[in-house]
């Protein structure tokens, strides 16, 4: 069965959500003040309507109550984000997800019961830094405050070294979930599987400890 999604507000991020809905089989209804902007997505998507979001007849009028899930994605406006996203929860919307623009943004969304909240360019940020500072670092996801899974690329200095050989449970408290090699992906590798250069390790782990194995072994 096809899900339904409803995108609020066609921005760069609000449109790249729906591109890849639509991508991926799903029916996507978008909604937006500015008619450009829906004309833009009216022969890609199910369903585009021009229209204000914070007009509680509006919604109600599509039906978005009976959406699987709701985007909101107005960029700058967070008045008029933070007013929809009250105005889905009271319809009684099932799954919310809006974008913040800030952290006090954020805390209000929170507040008034967002189901998630994703604040794309703080956590792309912290991702190209994870990047920039370490060459080897190929990619970045935040789990806690103190934890994350990382893919580090294997230096020279790895080629042939088994997790065993290198103790890296205890000695650095951290676990290497999976190994991708060329086209495959080993998952939970055999701790005498010899990792071989350019192989990527996906790790999971404390920060701190993540830290000290990349800069030790890289
Ligand atoms: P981004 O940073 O993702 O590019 P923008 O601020 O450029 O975000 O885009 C947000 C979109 O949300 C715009 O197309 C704007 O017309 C739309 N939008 C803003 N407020 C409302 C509203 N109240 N109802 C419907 N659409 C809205």
């Amino acid at each position: 069965m096809k899900k339904e999604f409803a995108v609020i507000g066609l921005g760069r991020f609000g449109g790249s959500i729906c591109k890849e809905l639509m991508e991926l089989g799903m029916e996507v209804m978008v909604i937006d003040k500015n008619e450009e902007r829906v004309n833009e997505y009216a022969n890609i998507v199910s369903h585009a309507v021009v229209g204000n979001s914070v007009d509680e007849n509006v919604l109600k009028s599509l039906g978005i109550r009976n959406f699987e899930h709701v985007i909101v994605a107005i960029g700058d406006d967070i008045q008029a984000s933070i007013l929809t996203t009250l105005i889905l929860k009271e319809m009684g919307v099932n799954n919310i997800t809006v974008k913040a623009q800030n952290d006090y943004h954020e805390k209000v969304l929170k507040k008034i019961g967002a189901d998630s909240i994703i604040h794309p360019e703080r956590d792309m940020g912290k991702r190209i830094a994870h990047n920039i500072v370490s060459n080897n670092v190929l990619d970045y996801l935040e789990l806690s405050d103190e934890h994350s899974i990382v893919e580090i690329k294997a230096s020279s200095r790895l080629a042939g070294r088994t997790m065993v050989d290198l103790d890296i449970r205890a000695r650095y408290g951290i676990t290497i979930v999976a190994i991708k090699r060329e086209n495959d992906i080993i998952v939970s590798p055999q701790a005498n599987e010899p990792i071989e250069q350019n192989d990527i390790l996906i790790v999971i782990g404390a920060d701190s400890d993540i830290n000290r194995f990349e800069k030790k072994v890289m």
